[in-house]
């Protein structure tokens, strides 16, 4: 089986076929979804597609693009959500310097909010990187949240990076670009652990190859685990059992 870590089915993408696309995951032994919030709405419709469905979870909490729609007053319902036992993570959250939707001080201190509300619920972080690695590494190495943990989805650092990152006992995931021609992330995937790394689509963006610029879905887990398993020459099955061990590993509640 197969878990696709990050997937954001609660997208209009998904409003016309949602069924369908669970489906197909299923039969693609994508067994398990997780699907971020990206603010409180979002959170919300998450949770509901978590009771739903019988394979899909829920991460709650506020992507740094939506930084300006935090209100402290929110977190009476935060913690509510996060109380439901299908919610595994909180996410996803972190830092984008790249696109600017919020001023970095805000996104820095909506970020440090939730790690604060994950390390006191004891939940794991689904984070968010782009063009803010230094920054984010520098807030999650703050001693209180020393004891945080989780994932950095859609890894776009260097080796080196994603090797700072596996040490911190954070897993380290890739999309499908790894299975894009001379692919980078392909080889900084190769170049760490298997039992480090989670699979995830990033849907509807970042569909692997032979759907590249296309819708992407869960179902399209499996193209990145032939070519994980390609990479390292075992069976896409091995690349399932392992990413599905770290899993449960990083989201304990996935269990459930
Ligand atoms: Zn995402």
């Amino acid at each position: 089986m197969f878990i696709d870590t990050h997937c954001h089915l609660t997208f209009p993408n998904f409003k016309e076929d949602l069924d369908d696309v669970i489906t197909r995951a299923e039969a693609a032994d994508v067994r398990k979804i997780i699907v971020p919030g990206m603010d409180l709405h979002t959170s919300r419709e998450a949770v509901q597609l978590a009771d739903q469905y019988v394979a899909v979870y829920a991460a709650v909490g506020v992507h740094p693009q939506e930084s300006r729609s935090f209100n402290p007053d929110h977190m009476k319902e935060f913690e509510g959500l996060a109380s439901h036992p299908k919610v595994v993570a909180v996410g996803e959250i972190g830092l984008d310097f790249y696109r600017d939707y919020a001023p970095h001080d805000l996104q820095k201190s909506v970020f440090r909010n939730f790690l604060n509300f994950a390390g006191h619920r004891r939940l794991p972080v689904i984070i968010h990187n782009r063009a803010a690695y230094d920054d984010i590494l520098k807030i999650v190495r703050e001693a209180e949240f020393r004891e945080v943990s989780g994932v950095f989805h859609c890894f776009s650092e260097d080796e080196r990076g994603a090797k700072e990152i596996m040490n911190m006992g954070y897993a380290v995931s890739f999309t499908g670009t790894v299975t894009f021609k001379n692919s980078k992330t392909a080889e900084i995937s190769k170049s760490i652990p298997l039992d480090k790394q989670l699979l995830e689509t990033d849907a509807p963006f970042m569909a692997p190859a032979p759907f590249r610029g296309n819708r992407n879905e869960p179902a399209y887990v499996k193209h990145i685990a032939e070519k994980q398993a390609e990479l390292r020459s075992i069976t896409p099955g091995e690349v399932g059992r392992i990413t599905t061990e770290h899993a449960y590993h990083i989201f304990p509640r996935l269990r459930n």
